[in-house]
């Protein structure tokens, strides 16, 4: 079960948060290399683009309205 790790609640909303990366630049390097090595084929797989980010979940609490991690 849920709870809120502030106040103990279990009145809580889950929700799914989209964090970037900070080795994007890194990433958009080694893509660009890739891409140069394959012409370009690289560049139709669309699945290798999302790796800059993630996404995660955090808990909103509805009573105090604070957020915590899952
Ligand atoms: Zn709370």
């Amino acid at each position: 079960m849920l709870c809120c790790k502030h106040c103990g609640s279990t009145n809580v909303r889950v929700q799914a948060v989209e964090k970037q990366k900070k080795r994007g630049i890194l990433m958009s390097i080694i893509w660009i290399f890739l891409a140069i090595c394959t012409c370009g084929l690289i560049l139709l797989i669309p699945l290798l683009t999302k790796k800059g980010s993630k996404t995660t979940s955090v808990i909103v609490c509805q009573d105090c309205g604070k957020i915590s991690k899952v």
